[in-house]
């Protein structure tokens, strides 16, 4: 058939971008996952000149002369920095798409609680980056779609994704949304109650990066049964003293981090629990019964599966590859981009 071959030939530029707000992943059609970077911008203090962007700027974070700042462009889950965020869409879709781009198509996924203006910003940043038409989907239909759930049958699907800065818990049905909330406290905020513990508890300042890896390395919400060696792990931190200012080390314990990480897990949970009192009986009954789905980074965090379940009373599941799941949705709807027709209309900036 000469007339696909020729099609995808043209739409084989064609990429979905999961623009998150702690990292960026570009999805080609027919390749996967390309790229998948920080979202971050370093640049010349006072100018909105880049001079690095994605993995290199994230190495410069907190390591920066005075002359350089390290931008998050998209730090609280909209875009917080406008040119910095076009540079950032820029540079990503030139490394992912060499060549030509003018007849590049892109699905972009946004958060669900963006408005009308962020929305125009985010495709009229995307069409600069040089594409010819821009779709935009939303995050949770993304995350849900990349976790394998049914989403186009007659049958609710819970979805939390938490990300860096926001966590969005959804209930999808029939290929829609039926009630959404958008919450702004994710990894960066578990973060931050790291470095608030250590600065109160111990009288040491941390840097924000310094506090994720404390996360990473022996973060919990709660005690996973099969995992009894998460309990006793330990991680020595360097800082500054808040008085004083010389640099201490200072060792911390799984425990006292799970503390520490207790109010903003809280609000996670507190979440979930009210979008479920918002859904439908019939749709609350198809989540009970077939369990709520984690994605993002956030969801990597152990027990916090365990702990959802416990305070929900509903089977909670993490997805696979759940930092891919957003870049892994907008790439299914990449795929179908010919298929899905006017279904999937392109927006205008
Ligand atoms: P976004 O979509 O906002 O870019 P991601 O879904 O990429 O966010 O998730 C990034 C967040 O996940 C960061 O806050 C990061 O610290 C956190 N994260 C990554 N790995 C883990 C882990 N193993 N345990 C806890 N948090 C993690
Ligand atoms: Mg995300």
């Amino acid at each position: 058939m000469p007339q696909v071959s020729s099609n995808k030939t043209a739409s084989s530029r064609d990429i979905g971008i999961d623009l998150g707000t702690a990292n960026t992943l570009v999805y080609a059609r027919g390749h996967g996952i390309v790229l998948n970077e920080p979202s971050v911008v370093a640049v010349r203090a006072g100018t909105s000149t880049a001079l690095a962007v994605g993995t290199e700027a994230k190495e410069t974070i907190g390591r920066t002369p005075g002359s350089i700042t390290a931008i998050r462009p998209l730090k609280d889950g909209v875009i917080c920095d406008y040119e910095a965020a076009e540079e950032m869409i820029r540079h990503f879709v030139r490394k992912a798409v060499p060549g030509r781009r003018s007849r590049t198509r892109m699905v972009v996924c946004v958060p669900s609680g963006v408005t009308p203006v962020e929305r125009r910003a985010i495709v009229h940043a995307s069409t600069r980056a040089g594409a010819r038409a821009v779709h935009l989907i939303e995050e949770p239909m993304a995350a849900a779609i990349g976790a394998g759930l049914p989403v186009s049958e007659a049958r609710g699907s819970m979805v939390v994704d938490i990300g860096g800065g926001t966590t969005e818990v959804a209930v999808i049905s029939l290929g829609g949304i039926v009630t959404s909330q958008s919450l702004r406290v994710g990894g960066d905020r578990l973060d931050a109650a790291i470095s608030a513990y250590v600065r109160q508890e111990h009288g040491l300042l941390i840097g924000e990066r310094t506090a994720e890896d404390v996360k990473v390395a022996i973060g919990s919400a709660w005690p996973v049964p099969d995992r009894p060696e998460l309990e006793t792990r330990t991680f020595t931190v360097r800082g500054r003293e808040r008085v004083g200012g010389m640099p201490r080390t200072l060792e911390l314990s799984a425990a006292a981090v799970r503390s520490a990480l207790d109010e903003p897990v809280e609000a996670v949970i507190a979440a979930v629990r009210s979008t479920l009192e918002e859904c439908p009986p019939e749709l609350s009954g198809d989540v009970m019964e077939h369990g709520i789905v984690l994605t993002g980074g956030g969801a990597l965090l152990p027990g916090l599966d365990l702990r959802m379940a416990s305070a929900t009373g509903i089977p909670v599941f993490v997805a696979d590859d759940p930092l891919d799941c957003v870049a892994l949705g907008s790439g299914r709807c990449v795929e179908d981009l010919d298929a899905l027709g006017g279904l999937l209309a392109p927006a205008r900036a």
